[in-house]
């Protein structure tokens, strides 16, 4: 995107964003409009961003699965971008019954300009022309999330989660108060409470905690919405469509209260580990290496060397192993390293907060807490504000709980 970053906001102006499971069903769209009306009401203005109902786009991937696996990519979008549209106009006639104007949009009558990378776009600006005469004559707009349109007028899609990216996108371009991400959890917790029954709902954290939260595996928030957030410094707050309560605002100053210094505990399973060690001492023949699976479209997620400098490990998402496996077949890697060592059926989980950044204690905290529980660390790799340990999968949830008891997460 290229709008500039916002300066003040137009006050009482929200885009919510109503996830799957928040417009599941006929009954949970007719509870929204519920809800929509009365803040009208009270005098907000709204913008919708909707999702496709909860299980509407695997079930469109699955069709187009069962015609061809590798489908081209904008037949692809052409299809799971109409998910979408079924709930906005479901949400406009559920309103236009309560007497409330609203009107449903798709990404091209809005003009959501995205790239022309099918499947995993980005939007590159919003017009918000037409938003603005619509709420200045009163009426809703409902936007369907997700999809874009690119320069030549080809329907395209953000990537699985990018309704999130749609709402702040708009909320940016809009000047919109706050952007709130409706969904089925009360807000951001310090864990997975699936995992840990005494995880705690944060009232707020910080954009770069977040972000870190998102990426390596909290499921509340696509990372990229909150990296445009931060940007364009839209205020987002996640909270459930229901129940009442006030959520997680993500905020940009870090929490003034400096005594809890860890915000939280976040895993995700399927992680694969790939080993190299080198065999000659030409230079830096590691580089070959991340170039090879870079060309090839395999991200890296973690990576350690050890040795003087003599071997390499990185993590990646185990889904993508086949692909890192073929791109390091290769002649051009000649005989410089010796056999290639992987493992599945890993986890990666993550200690995240400011206070991290006193990395010596915290590692030996982690070490020590994951050691007399007899967990076996394989790689640990940090930054200013994480400390990630990959182990195995088997180990995942005793070492959130406890790492989270450790942390006395339970208490915040
Ligand atoms: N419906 C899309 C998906 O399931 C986009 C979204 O829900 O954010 O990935
Ligand atoms: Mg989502």
């Amino acid at each position: 995107m290229t709008q500039e970053v916002r300066s003040g906001s137009n006050e009482r102006l929200y885009v919510k964003k109503f996830g799957g499971t928040s417009v599941g069903s006929i009954e949970r769209i007719e509870v929204i409009a519920e809800q929509i009306a009365k803040a009208q009401l009270s005098g907000e203005h709204q913008v919708l961003v909707l999702s496709a109902m909860a299980g509407e786009t695997n079930r469109l991937f699955a069709l187009a699965g069962q015609i061809d696996p590798d489908a081209s990519a904008r037949e692809m979008d052409m299809l799971v971008s109409t998910g979408e549209q079924v709930s906005i106009a479901l949400m406009a006639m559920a309103l236009a019954k309560r007497g409330v104007k609203a009107k449903s949009l798709n990404a091209a009558q809005v003009q959501i300009h995205t790239n022309s990378q099918f499947g995993r776009a980005s939007i590159e600006r919003v017009d918000v022309q037409y938003l603005l005469e619509l709420l200045a004559q009163g009426i809703i707009p409902i936007v369907a999330g997700f999809q874009g349109r690119d320069q030549f007028g080809e329907v395209t899609t953000l990537g699985r989660g990018g309704s999130d990216t749609t709402a702040v996108a708009l909320a940016a371009a809009l000047k919109a108060q706050e952007c709130q991400i409706f969904t089925d959890v009360a807000g951001v917790y310090t864990t997975d409470p699936n995992i840990e029954p005494s995880a705690q709902k944060l009232d707020a954290i910080s954009f770069e905690e977040m972000l870190e939260m998102a990426r390596l595996g909290a499921k509340v928030l696509h990372p990229d919405s909150v990296s445009y957030a931060e940007r364009f410094r839209v205020p987002l707050r996640v909270l459930s469509s229901f129940e009442p309560g006030s959520g997680t605002l993500i905020r940009f100053d870090a929490c003034e209260d400096k005594s809890n210094q860890v915000a939280g505990i976040a895993c995700s399973k399927g992680q694969a580990m790939l080993s190299l060690s080198r065999t000659d001492d030409s230079p830096d023949p590691f580089a070959a290496v991340f170039s090879l699976l870079a060309e090839n479209g395999v991200e890296v997620d973690l990576v350690t060397k050890a040795g003087t400098d003599d071997s390499v490990s990185f993590t990646l998402d185990a889904s993508r192993l086949p692909w890192a496996l073929k791109a390091l077949d290769e002649p051009e890697l000649g005989t410089s390293f010796g056999p290639l060592v992987f493992e599945k059926a890993l986890a990666k989980v993550s200690v995240i907060g400011a206070g991290v950044h006193r990395r010596a204690e915290a590692t030996a905290k982690v070490f020590d807490i994951l050691g007399n529980e007899g967990i076996h660390v394989k790689l640990m790799a940090t930054s200013e504000i994480k400390l990630s340990v990959v182990i195995d999968e088997s180990d995942l949830h005793r070492a959130v709980r406890v790492l989270h008891h450790a942390f006395e997460l339970n208490k915040v």
